[in-house]
């Protein structure tokens, strides 16, 4: 289990994702990180144990796209490198993962013979890279990340950004997100007291379905 909450619209987005894992972090708090938009691309802060305040300054309040992790690991240790956001080979594509990947290996395996790399144990890396794979065949985000989660086996919720598009792109099977409709802001998480200080329109993202929030 873990914690996940994706926010687009305006601008202090990383504060709010911050807010929003705290109280997720009852779903998983053994390491966190949030990922967020600004004009060098996207900026990552990862850390190991409980939810602490981020350093000054790492967290920028011009941003209006972010997203963020409360993991509870189940592939890989404890480690800086397998906290979440996961990144795919050209660092263009970032995911959250909340779930298993019950095919990681044999995905894996297939995407090291397409000459993909590995930085880290676990299997939520290998949905980005899959997810970069059908980008590069697609160049459209939406539908590299729905056909990359064509192939996977297990129980999942992620969401996924991309460092060129004005957008979040979520989606589940088996383990519950949620999609909140702010005032000209839209928010994933994975459960809804994440983001309640900000709204209470609530759209519960069935089985199998994708969303793509933005514009
Ligand atoms: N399987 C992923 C990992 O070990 C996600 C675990 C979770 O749901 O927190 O990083």
């Amino acid at each position: 289990m873990c914690g996940i909450i994706g926010v687009i619209g305006q601008n202090n987005a990383p504060f709010k994702v911050f807010a929003g894992l705290k109280k997720l972090e009852y779903r998983g708090y053994d390491s966190w990180g949030i990922s967020f938009k600004s004009c060098n691309g996207i900026e990552t802060i990862k850390k190991t144990g409980h939810l602490t305040q981020p350093e000054k300054g790492s967290l920028n309040h011009n941003s209006y796209c972010a997203m963020g992790h409360t993991r509870w690991a189940t592939h890989g240790k404890v480690t800086v490198e397998n906290a979440h956001p996961h990144f795919s080979n050209s660092k263009e594509i970032a995911i959250i993962h909340n779930g298993i990947v019950e095919n990681f290996e044999e995905l894996k395996n297939s995407l090291k013979e397409k000459s993909f790399s590995f930085l880290t144990e676990t299997d939520t890396e290998v949905i980005a890279n899959l997810i970069e794979l059908f980008f590069r065949e697609t160049k459209d985000f939406v539908q590299a990340t729905r056909m990359a989660l064509q192939k996977i086996e297990g129980n999942y919720a992620i969401v996924a950004m991309h460092k060129d598009t004005f957008e979040l792109v979520g989606a589940g099977n088996g383990s519950p997100l949620v999609i909140g409709i702010g005032d000209k802001e839209l928010f994933f998480a994975s459960d809804v007291p994440a983001f309640l200080p900000y709204t209470k329109k609530v759209i519960y993202l069935n089985d199998n379905e994708l969303a793509v929030l933005g514009k």
